[in-house]
């Protein structure tokens, strides 16, 4: 992982665009996700979404990715390749995204319910897009990488949930994985430090079982070991005068799925107006 690179005023608020476009995509796709499409049908619309709103997928091509879309259903964590299998009525599927504009990335991440899924599975999404939250408060003036951390794997381990620890969030700027990286697991007071101007991709990953996880041998493809479904959510966050600003938003999916929520809310200086 390179570097920490702190952003001005600036180039936030071209990050802010970036994140925006990778928003709008996983808005676009909530409204197609069900049982019968296959992920490399979605990869198709998400590639066409980008390059229609003048950026570049950031992940097609990136340390040779073959796709557009990380596509992780079921017990997959992360870095899943898509393909023809069609999505069935209670599948979950982790979908991952990245955009390239003005030099900038945005990149994150929602898992999503196809058709009705069983409450176990329910859970595990519900609690690990709260602990998403949970690290951005962390994410302050003062605070460092191991209190988001420490934050984020006691809110998920208390449910009996596995914290994978392969796999870690990252600053994010002209390069896909910046400094620092920000594990999801961590002790409290330790680490590096928070300070204005430093943009990260929080990124719990999350397992109904054990932590433990596999690579499939396509060389990318991560796979919890027990075989249990893993859910992914990621936001792009920016420390703007001493607090978290949330540059991505969730608002496209809700309102593709009829959802209210108020979660974003606490880390907008101001009201998102879409
Ligand atoms: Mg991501
Ligand atoms: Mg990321």
């Amino acid at each position: 992982m390179s570097e920490i690179v702190l952003k001005s005023r600036e180039e936030i608020e071209l990050m802010r665009e970036s994140a925006l476009i990778v928003s709008k995509t996983l808005g676009m796709l909530a409204a197609e996700i069900k049982p019968g499409i296959t992920t490399l049908q979605l990869d198709a619309l998400a590639e066409s979404f980008i390059r229609d709103h003048h950026a570049e997928p950031g992940f097609l091509g990136l340390y040779d990715f073959p796709n557009t879309l990380c596509m992780s259903p079921n017990a997959q964590v992360v870095h899943g390749i898509p393909n023809n299998d069609p999505l069935q009525d209670g599948d979950i599927i982790s979908i991952d995204c990245g955009a390239l504009k003005n030099g900038f990335y945005g990149d994150h991440a929602y898992t999503f319910a196809v058709g009705e899924i069983d409450p176990a599975t329910q859970k595990l999404l519900d609690i690990t897009k709260a602990s998403l939250y949970v690290g951005i408060d962390q994410f302050r003036l003062g605070n460092r990488v191991g209190d988001l951390g420490h934050a984020i794997q006691k809110y998920c381990e208390k449910e009996g949930f596995g914290v994978v620890r392969e796999l870690v969030g990252h600053g994010l700027g002209r390069v896909m994985h910046e400094g620092p990286e920000v594990p999801n697991y961590g002790r409290r007071g330790t680490g590096k430090r928070f300070v204005n101007g430093m943009v990260l991709a929080i990124e719990p990953m999350i397992n109904r079982g054990t932590r433990r996880i596999n690579q499939l041998k396509d060389g990318w493809t991560i796979l919890t070991k027990d075989g249990q479904p893993s859910a992914h959510f990621e936001h792009n966050v920016a420390l703007i005068d001493g607090q978290p600003e949330l540059l991505s938003t969730f608002q496209y999916i809700y309102d593709a799925l009829g959802i209210e929520s108020n979660e974003e809310a606490p880390f907008r200086a101001q009201p998102l107006s879409l």
